[in-house]
């Protein structure tokens, strides 16, 4: 079982990574702001819905580390080291176990037994913890939301965030009664989830990623950070890669630099989406900007609106309309 010092060592580390399946309506995605919120390190969540209604499938996602530069994906989590289902229903659906590492856990709104669980979702290699938050929401909220209830199974099994953290972010998000309901309701779940512990810790080396290098490096060109960088090619792979695409003919505008200007403090490096800000590596050992790339800058203007010093300006690519005159048959 993870207690929250070895807990506390892994988010040094690494992220940890949760995924909420619920149903349109049920508080999915508020499960997951409740979870960065009760964290007392860095966190982040993103949403994703399928059919804008009421019941259809939601998944929600959370990514934690006490390391700030670690957490820095906004995408989909693909391996979550902790999966809640705050509906049963969902089980025979959606494929709540993807990605789930060894070891992992599934956290289910049920009043099945863990081994059907296991059954249900094909999977013998994850750890497994059942709460009935249906039963405890309409005993204490008075109506079925179980969202912050399946929070408590959580807190229980991952110790992510204690009590105290987790009842003050449900009193920054609810007000009076309907605060006290939820915390009550927690803590009940705490005493009443069921706990199907294999001893197999989760590989917390999934979806990790490593903290950002491009500062220390220098700040090089896109052409130096091997694929790093957002033109790619590998013509092992693919024989013309992204980076023969000409995104340069996207835009109405062509974005000028001013080398005289420019002070070379790289905040349109920063910002440029598609690093095409050229930069070279001068005599001092450093790099400094040396122009735009024009076959892949797509106009967006980023580098523009920041520089301090505007010293990248922009010009139509084509003037004004010539509207033909009469007598050249025009009208
Ligand atoms: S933001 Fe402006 S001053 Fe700074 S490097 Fe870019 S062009 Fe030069
Ligand atoms: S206009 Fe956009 S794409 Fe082009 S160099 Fe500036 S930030 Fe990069």
């Amino acid at each position: 079982m993870l207690t929250s010092e070895h807990i506390k060592e892994i988010l040094n580390d690494y992220t940890i990574n949760l995924r909420f399946h619920a149903r349109g309506g049920q508080g999915g995605v508020t499960a997951s702001n409740l979870c960065v919120e009760a964290f007392y390190g860095y966190g982040v969540c993103q949403p994703k819905f399928g059919a804008e209604r009421m019941g259809s499938p939601t998944e929600s996602y959370v990514r934690l580390s006490a390391n700030a530069d670690l957490v820095r994906s906004n995408e989909q989590v693909y391996g979550p080291h902790f999966v809640s289902v705050l509906d049963p229903s969902l089980l025979t659906e959606v494929d709540v176990s993807a990605g789930i590492p060894k070891g992992g856990w599934l956290i289910v709104n049920t009043v099945m037994n863990q081994l059907t669980i296991q059954d249900a979702v094909k999977r013998k290699d994850i750890n497994i913890a059942t709460i009935d938050a249906t039963r405890i929401a309409l005993d204490v909220l008075g109506r079925n939301i179980t969202n912050t209830i399946i929070l408590g199974a959580l807190f229980r099994v991952s110790h992510l965030f204690t009590l105290e953290e987790l009842s003050d972010a449900i009193m920054k998000r609810f007000k009076g009664e309907v605060a006290g309901k939820n915390i009550q309701a927690i803590k009940q779940a705490i005493e009443e989830t069921c706990i199907y512990d294999m001893g197999i810790e989760p590989d917390f080396t999934v979806d990790s990623k490593i903290p950002w290098q491009q500062v220390s490096l220098g700040l090089p060109g896109y052409k130096d950070l091997d694929k790093a960088g957002v033109w790619y090619c590998d013509e092992d792979i693919i024989p013309v890669g992204s980076d023969q695409v000409n995104t340069g003919s996207w835009g109405e505008w062509e974005i000028i630099w001013d080398e005289e200007t420019c002070t070379s403090c790289a905040q349109c490096w920063f910002i440029c989406p598609d690093f095409t800000t050229l930069r070279k590596l001068g005599d001092d050992g450093k790099y400094h900007m040396s122009g735009i790339d024009v076959f892949h800058c797509k106009a967006c203007q980023n580098c523009l609106n920041i520089c301090p010093v505007q010293a990248i300006s922009k010009r139509a690519k084509q003037g004004p309309a010539a509207c033909a005159s009469p007598e050249e048959g025009g009208n």
